[in-house]
């Protein structure tokens, strides 16, 4: 049997398991071969082969026996396939090798394309960036240089950029890859005594994209190869992008010459995300993982806690995500409130907020424009306690400090006052639109 058979047998199985079902368990399956009696599968994860396992191995040997294979077993691997190809079901390629001597684009990941990147406040410049050099036209900054924190979207507008100049513009060799395999591929090449060659093969790139340049700082000379080919290609007017973790002058150990050839064209930071964002993207995600597991639902204030809650990087985000759905699909529960303190109750208890209520005081008191020892002493009319009572409200919000721990905050006031308090915001929040903006932009200037 080989790999086209094992195509058709899948085939077959998406009219007896039906399309969803089949992208979501059949599809991800990598044909690996047959073993006496037995077919071996790769699946990306033990999750989803414990998953065919329990619910589809007799639909798969039944079907493989139709075709007159004597099967009787699945045996399973895990991880990541070894074939680069996209997993959700996308119709692109990965772009078109280099024609020489197998100099290749690394996988793409269908994943990362323009459509699923969300744009807020804090990206909204280096997407526009991206955007612009994925036209494919005159070359306007070179390089473009991003950088920002881990999981803020900078290899995702990397890939985003390579697959759109390969369905724009087919005809540009476009070449993406890590800073470490460029390093890699040059130690191999003087290794082998091919170094012309690899030179050759990298000044024949129309754009060239490097990914977290700051892996070769202090490695002398992949950098000043990298330094040569990038003045290669500058020279020729082809596009150059390149990401990193931090501007090029603060690089540590990356050559002076380096980091100022680096700032010679667009350099563009993406931010740290804000709440909005984090809505937009969970809402995103939520609304893909969806379709890839059937009929989930989620609770409408779920995606908003995670968004409080995790404010860490993206990855993480998407990982609480990926966990409450596969959860909810293993247990037939749609995803509550109560299922993620449960199933998260790990990543929520490292991505505490960092926010004391000391600083909510602090806060509350500049913005309504009364003294500190005012919202903490016992005054009672309306311009101190209201703000007093949104403090309380904050404080529960984003802090994880329990009522009694807020309430010695606040001038050692009872847990009940507390608990009044943050309930009678709640509830004049809900018809008092100048109240809920003001918390809301409290939340935002306390959240960054
Ligand atoms: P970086 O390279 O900056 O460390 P990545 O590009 O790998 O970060 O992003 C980490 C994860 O977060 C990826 O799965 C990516 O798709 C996702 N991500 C980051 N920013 C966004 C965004 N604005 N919209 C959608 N997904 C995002
Ligand atoms: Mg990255």
């Amino acid at each position: 049997m080989a790999a086209e058979h094992w195509a058709g047998i899948s085939d077959e199985l998406r009219r007896e398991v039906g399309e969803s079902n089949h992208k979501s368990w059949i599809a991800p399956l990598e044909y690996l071969g047959v073993n006496e009696d037995a077919l071996r599968l790769r699946a990306p994860s033990r999750f989803v082969g414990d998953w065919v396992k329990r619910n589809y191995h007799d639909q798969i040997i039944a079907q493989l026996q139709r075709s007159g294979l004597q099967v009787q077993r699945l045996d399973f691997e895990f991880g990541p396939a070894r074939a680069a190809t996209p997993t959700n079901g996308s119709e692109r390629t990965r772009p078109r090798a280099m024609p020489d001597e197998g100099l290749q684009s690394a996988p793409l990941d269908a994943k990362l394309c323009f459509e699923n990147f969300v744009v807020g406040k804090p990206n909204e410049l280096a997407h526009a960036a991206a955007r612009r050099v994925a036209e494919g036209g005159e070359v306007t900054f070179n390089p473009l240089f991003l950088y920002g924190g881990v999981g803020l979207g900078k290899t995702h507008l990397m890939q985003a950029i390579a697959w759109e100049l390969q369905e724009k513009r087919p005809e540009l060799q476009v070449l993406y890859l890590s800073a470490e395999q460029f390093m890699y591929r040059f130690v191999q090449a003087l290794r082998d005594r091919q170094i012309m060659d690899f030179k050759n093969l990298f000044r024949s790139v129309d754009v060239l994209m490097v990914d977290d340049v700051q892996f070769i700082a202090g490695k002398d000379s992949t950098q000043e190869e990298f330094f040569h080919t990038f003045n290669a290609l500058v020279d020729q007017n082809k596009q150059i992008v390149i990401s990193a973790d931090r501007a090029p002058g603060e690089i540590k150990d990356l050559e002076a010459r380096i980091s100022s050839r680096l700032q010679c064209g667009l350099v563009v930071d993406l931010h740290p995300t804000n709440y909005e964002l984090r809505l937009g993207i969970l809402q995103r995600k939520a609304a893909l993982f969806s379709q890839s597991y059937g009929s989930i639902t989620i609770d409408d204030g779920v995606l908003e806690f995670l968004a409080h809650r995790i404010s860490s990087n993206v990855r993480v985000l998407e990982g609480a995500l990926q966990r409450l759905f596969a959860f909810s699909s293993l247990i037939g529960q749609e995803i509550t409130l109560d299922m993620v303190q449960d199933c998260l109750s790990d990543i929520l208890r490292t991505s505490e907020r960092r926010v004391t209520v000391e600083e909510i005081q602090r806060k509350v008191s500049e913005y309504y424009n009364i003294r500190l020892s005012d919202m903490l002493g016992p005054k009672r009319t309306r311009t101190i306690a209201r703000p007093r009572q949104v403090a309380m409200y904050l404080s529960k919000e984003l802090t994880s400090r329990s009522l009694p721990e807020i309430g010695r905050r606040f001038g050692g006031r009872d847990h009940t006052t507390i608990l009044h308090g943050v309930r009678k915001v709640e509830e004049i929040c809900g018809t008092d639109t100048q109240l809920h903006e003001d918390i809301e932009l409290l939340r935002r200037l306390l959240e960054n």
